[in-house]
């Protein structure tokens, strides 16, 4: 059952076609419609006091029957490389988490996004498998994560990934609307966004079928499937076989080169042999390979369940995956480190109940995992949406 939930209320995030909807509604002429979507998309703006060319008495109506953001902003942490990690609170009280972060030359921004609150795979090295599924996101949900960040941040968004909480293929036709209204309306086209799966092969079919110019990630973590079961229990359903041909399939549909993510659990994914049998599996795959050395996340009980190889087992791993002939890069631990330590912020603050309400300060350091490395700083530590501690900025307008 899809549990989709829509707010009323909330316009930002929402498609050309449904503000239409919502303004004619009001009895409103369409053309008002055009000017609040560019007031949003364009503009970056937060209220409708904002939108000048509107009338006194239309944006008094407006007031009454609606509001722009449509998540809040219930949590913001800023690492020391400027990586801004936030959690938003939904409609309904749920919570989603979200990066922003950059890269080297600290001028194109790229949005880590949720897809879902939990995830029903449960991955056993994952803080959002720990949670369970709680409900699919709307699309407008998936893209007011994006319009909130740029309004809190004041940076303008040039890619997004959907690697933050859930499993984007277990809610693809919302995903699929959301690519949509990114590039519709925000202005962000496919071929900058990139969908990360552990392998759901109906939902891959799905998204092959839009013949879309996204990046498709596999999240493969262990290269045949008796392994790969205890650690992304999914792949009972998917096994490895399969998902090759299912990826192979999206290639020859959309042309578009895949990218492999191996998780590198010490003693667990990062043997020689499970490297030559990595390289083995893919050479015949349009990809690159990302390896990405675990964080530890603590499951329900504090403990952390697997360590994180050493450097030069990370590297020994890294040479022999090349053996493939593709390209294999280790990832960085700052900022992306923080995708993988999505679910550790909603899980503290669900533990403690604070979801909705004004959170507190997190004590980082000792029990956040790659956060509390990562030297984390609360910034909306007794406040939330209403008072940030930081000034938001308008980003420069985009063309729509
Ligand atoms: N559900 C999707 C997308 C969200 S997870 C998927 O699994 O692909 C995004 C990436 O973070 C996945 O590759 C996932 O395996 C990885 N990840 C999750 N927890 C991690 C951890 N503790 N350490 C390292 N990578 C992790
Ligand atoms: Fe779900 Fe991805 Fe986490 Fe696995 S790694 S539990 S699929 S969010």
């Amino acid at each position: 059952m899809n549990s989709t939930n829509t707010s009323p209320c909330g316009l930002s995030g929402k498609s050309k076609q449904e503000i239409e909807q919502f303004v004619t509604g009001l009895c409103l002429p369409s053309y008002r419609a055009r000017q609040i979507h560019s007031w949003i998309y364009a503009r970056n703006a937060a209220s409708f006091d904002e939108m000048t060319d509107l009338g006194k008495e239309t944006r008094q109506l407006l007031k009454e029957r609606a509001q722009i953001p449509l998540l809040k902003l219930a949590h913001l942490q800023v690492s020391a490389d400027g990586t801004r990690k936030y959690l938003f609170e939904l409609p309904d009280g749920q919570s989603v988490e979200s990066v922003l972060m950059s890269f080297d030359d600290r001028t194109s921004f790229t949005a880590c996004v949720s897809s879902q609150v939990g995830c029903a795979v449960g991955c056993t090295f994952c803080a959002t498998g720990y949670l369970g599924f709680k409900r699919n996101l709307a699309a407008a949900e998936i893209v007011d994560q994006v319009m909130s960040i740029q309004r809190e941040s004041g940076k303008r968004v040039a890619n997004v990934v959907y690697m933050g909480q859930g499993e984007p293929l277990l809610n693809v036709e919302e995903v699929i609307k959301s690519i949509a209204v990114l590039g519709q309306s925000v202005g962000i086209g496919a071929r900058h966004i990139t969908v990360s799966t552990s392998g759901i092969v109906p939902g891959i079919r799905r998204l092959a079928q839009e013949r879309l110019q996204v990046t498709l990630a596999l999240s493969l973590h262990a290269p045949e499937s008796k392994s790969r079961q205890e650690i992304v229990p999914t792949t009972s359903r998917f096994p490895v076989d399969e998902l090759m041909q299912a990826l192979a399939d999206y290639y020859s549909c959309c042309q578009r080169r895949l990218t492999i993510e191996y998780v590198l659990l010490a003693g667990i994914t990062d043997s020689p042999d499970q490297a030559r049998q990595l390289a083995q599996l893919v050479r015949n795959l349009h990809c690159n390979i990302n390896l990405i050395p675990y964080n530890p996340t603590e499951n329900r009980d504090g403990i952390a369940a697997y360590a994180r190889p050493s450097l030069s087992a990370q590297q020994r791993f890294k040479r022999l995956a090349e053996s493939s002939g593709k390209t294999v890069t280790i990832r960085l631990e700052r900022g992306t480190d923080i995708d993988a330590a999505c679910g550790q912020l909603h899980n503290r603050f669900e533990d403690e109940g604070k979801t909705s309400a004004a959170p507190r300060e997190l004590d980082g350091q000792a029990r956040a995992g790659s956060q509390g490395r990562a030297g984390y700083k609360d910034v909306t530590a007794g406040g939330a949406q209403e008072r940030p501690a930081v000034k938001p900025k308008r980003p420069r307008a985009r063309r729509s």
